[in-house]
């Protein structure tokens, strides 16, 4: 132990940590600082619906409008940091409203994410997240979708190819029965939502399912903030 103290002593006066957001040295292995989880903690609040995406379903984001998550959001992403996530998904969970939110009965599904960019990257944000809540909450997680292609995303696409760059590029995963998803509480769990193609890309693969209700949670959304908060009225 005591050598362990010290090379982590040894290695922060040569190698200084630095907090993954404003770049402020932090402890060693301290990704992001005391200032800046403070005020992630007080951005990340209960799943307010937003009305700005061009889904037909209900999405629920877990901030409002803000550069300081979607930030934080982008970093995860690229840089990439499955420590910085882990830790966001552990403010989501702070919040009591998402457990009522999800409630015990609801089916979580992790966003997919193609093979290629998950082998690249290491790690899936919105599958982490489901599992994440899904053990908190109590939920039931299934990685019940699959991407069958590799596509560009969406940020980096302009508005016509944003409508067609996900066509064909989500299925069902093998291995689920469908019959089990009938008649059940479907939420679809992403990091990020920009105009809802994605999230309405793979809805219209769980609707073949024929669930009581599909519906979507995402930690950030890049639209405008929409001001309108659920109060308990969840699913509706
Ligand atoms: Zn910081």
């Amino acid at each position: 132990m005591f050598i362990k103290d010290l090379v982590k002593t040894v290695v922060s006066v040569f190698l200084p940590f630095r907090c993954h957001v404003c770049k402020n040295t932090t402890q060693f292995g301290v990704v992001l600082c005391e200032s800046c989880l403070q005020k992630l903690q007080a951005i990340i609040g209960p799943p307010q619906i937003t009305s700005d995406t061009r889904c037909d379903f209900a999405v629920y984001t877990l901030s409002s409008y803000s550069t300081f998550v979607s930030d934080i959001v982008k970093i995860i992403k690229y840089r990439p940091s499955e420590k910085l996530l882990r830790i966001l998904a552990g403010v989501c969970k702070k919040n009591s409203q998402l457990e009522s939110f999800l409630k015990k009965d609801a089916v979580l599904i992790p966003v997919p994410m193609h093979s290629d960019r998950l082998q690249k990257r290491g790690f899936n944000q919105a599958d982490l997240l489901a599992e994440e809540f899904s053990r908190h909450c109590g939920s039931h997680y299934s990685p019940l979708l699959q991407r069958l292609r590799h596509t560009r995303p969406q940020a980096d696409c302009n508005e016509e190819e944003r409508l067609t760059n996900l066509d064909n590029a989500f299925s069902l995963a093998p291995g689920f029965s469908p019959d089990a998803f009938r008649g059940k509480r479907l939420v679809l769990i992403d990091d990020v939502a920009t105009t809802g193609t994605t999230l309405r890309k793979c809805a219209d693969r769980l609707l073949s399912l024929r669930p009581a209700e599909v519906c979507a949670i995402v930690v950030s959304h890049s639209y405008k903030k929409t001001g309108l908060s659920c109060r308990g009225d969840y699913g509706q």
